[in-house]
């Protein structure tokens, strides 16, 4: 389905899309919009919001006929600050703290090349996913390139000024640490922030020999554990000296391996790459935080600090329950196991910035896919609000800048409820045949032929009960009878499974025939709600209401079918899992031969 954005709108992204292109012309310079990530682990869902805001605004500049780059700063000349707690990771990687995250060895099993990139490409497969078009850009390359040499040199000669721009927000920084914080709030954000470019905590620059704004790496132990001690500005020539003992003098306009402090990192490449959007997250926004100084630093380089909106955290439910072969970290990658690209899509669109949202991957699953249907719907319907047809497009489709129209992303052609899909293949334990005959039975009137339109949610759902699903929401069909159970059943209690067995002698609907004689999701759902019924002289297809007894005995017949089948007093919805189990091993589990009359 494919819906123009054609009303006036008043959502975020249409507003930070007009604040773009204004911030864009006062500066005369085009829209261009970045997002830094620095692979140093999994790449959090968190952080996943600092491409998804600069996406959806380019992706509505784009959509205006007005051309827009995106640029991802891979921040992977950053030090690897500490070693996470991964599969494939042990505690021999602390030998490699302060070198480059691209001179760090990838995981065990990972053919990537280094740290950077193993993580890097992750977060790359699942941007092609969402739809994200974007250039990205090796920090390392950049550095090592020697392409950012005249900034490192110029910061190099305003390093007084720059120092003094920095005493400024440190005092700032020192008042607002000395009041009262909120150190749980500071210790969430801190590791929230974990991929996130910079560190809040970094240092920036100062030493006891004076302030220098650059950072080499060791020529021999390869970390920044490094101070710069002396540096002339005619030669060009720096002394470092290391934690490792090393002492060296480098010719700073021929030496590549090091890097400006971040605080002054950033701002240079806002003038290099002329951005003028660049989100960051709350640990980027605080008095003397990074965002804060750039706006100061960023004119030493002959710019301005871009449009920065600040986002909030993303939180993640149902990870508690995660494996740790999985990382433990919510990443989009993983979400994307779960949620079709729009859905993932429309959750980072239809939030401010500002406003922190959870993700959920445990048992409120399916009801974020609920919400999602709904919304479709209504926007193919006649009553839908300019706003939901814009949440709808934002997430559908994206502007492709280099077929210069708006392309559609792949959704499921038939999209039954993902909660009948998860349960569906919870009972099938994922067998195809079984799957297809108890969906082709529950909407009878458009028959399924195969399970291809269906997905690829029912590979969402099916990867969800594998991986997801809630332990006590599982369905397990009793592999034996309860010889226990079916020996203390009571005389009503067995004339009840007999009715469901046998019938009640007098055809359906008004009576009850055998079980198999309408074995479809209605004949069962006749059969299984009669029972009750007969037994108390009704018609099995009479409509009562208020009964009080009567809906009591169906429950309690219901709890008795449960416990017989799954050992549960709960499970699907009776129907659906009788066709499941199948008719001849609903018999041998309530205990046909056991419940005739004595
Ligand atoms: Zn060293």
């Amino acid at each position: 389905m494919t819906v123009a954005l054609n009303a006036p709108l008043d959502d975020w992204v249409t507003r930070l899309a007009d604040e773009a292109v204004a911030f864009a012309e006062q500066n005369d310079t085009p829209v261009k919009v970045a997002s830094g990530i620095s692979p140093s682990g999994p790449i959090h869902l968190g952080n996943l919001r600092e491409v998804m805001v600069p996406h959806l605004v380019a992706d509505e500049l784009r959509r205006r006929g007005i051309a827009v780059e995106h640029i991802i700063s891979w921040d992977d000349f950053d030090r690897f600050r500490k070693v996470p707690k991964i599969d494939g990771v042990d505690e021999s990687w602390e030998q490699h703290i302060g070198k480059p995250l691209t001179r760090v060895p990838a995981p065990h099993g990972s053919d990537a090349a280094n740290w950077a990139e193993h993580f890097r490409r992750e977060l790359e497969a699942a941007l092609i996913e969402l739809g994200v078009t974007y250039r990205g850009i090796s920090q390392t390359q950049m550095y090592t390139s020697g392409a950012y040499t005249d900034r490192v040199l110029h910061a190099m000669s305003e390093r007084r000024r720059i120092d003094t721009i920095l005493e400024r927000y440190r005092t700032l920084d020192k008042a607002k640490k000395g009041g009262a914080t909120d150190a749980d709030a500071a210790a969430a954000a801190a590791e929230a922030a974990d991929a996130a470019s910079g560190s809040a905590e970094e240092a920036d620059g100062s030493g006891d020999s004076g302030y220098y704004p650059y950072k080499p790496y060791c020529s021999v132990c390869g970390t920044d554990f490094t101070t710069v001690i002396a540096y002339d500005d005619e030669s060009t020539a720096l002394e470092y000296q290391c934690r490792c003992g090393h002492t060296e003098t480098v010719l700073l306009r021929e030496h590549t391996d090091g890097k400006l402090v971040w605080k002054v990192d950033w701002p240079m490449r806002w003038a290099f790459e002329k951005i003028t959007f660049e989100p960051s997250g709350v640990d980027h926004q605080s008095p003397g935080s990074s965002f804060a100084v750039g706006k100061d630093v960023a004119p030493i380089f002959g710019w301005r600090r871009p449009l920065g909106p600040m986002y909030a955290f993303v939180g993640i439910r149902g990870m508690a329950k995660m494996s740790s072969s999985k990382g433990g970290v919510p990443t989009a990658a993983i979400a994307l196991r779960y949620l079709e690209p729009p859905l993932l899509r429309w959750l980072y669109g239809r939030k401010k910035p500002n406003q922190s949202f959870d993700v959920a991957l445990d048992g409120e699953l399916p009801r974020t896919y609920d919400e999602w249907d709904a919304l479709t719907r209504k926007v193919s319907g006649d009553k839908a609000q300019p706003g939901d047809i814009a949440a709808y497009a934002r997430a559908a489709s994206v502007a492709d800048p280099a077929a210069g129209a708006v392309r559609e992303l792949p959704l499921t052609p038939r999209p039954m409820p993902y909660r009948t899909l998860a349960s569906v293949v919870d009972i099938t334990t994922g067998d195809d045949e079984q799957t297809l005959r108890i969906l082709s039975a529950l909407e009878p009137d458009e028959p399924l032929t195969g399970l291809d339109v269906l997905r690829p949610r029912l590979d969402r759902a099916t990867a969800w009960v594998a991986e997801q699903m809630p332990a006590e929401e599982r369905t397990v069909v009793r592999a034996e009878r309860d010889a226990a159970a079916l020996a203390a059943l009571g005389d009503e209690e067995r004339a009840a499974l007999r009715l469901l067995l046998d019938g009640s002698g007098t055809p359906a609907p008004a009576g009850l025939g055998r079980l198999e004689d309408d074995w479809t999701l209605a004949g069962i759902t006749h059969q299984v709600y009669g029972v009750a019924k007969v037994q108390r002289g009704l018609g099995a297809d009479q409509i009562v209401k208020g009964d009080k007894e009567l809906g009591a005995a169906q429950r309690a017949f219901f709890v008795l079918l449960y416990r017989l089948l799954v050992g549960g007093d709960t499970g699907p919805r009776l129907p659906t899992l009788l066709l499941a189990i199948g008719a001849e091993r609903v018999r041998e589990l309530v205990g046909e031969d056991r419940i005739q009359p004595n």
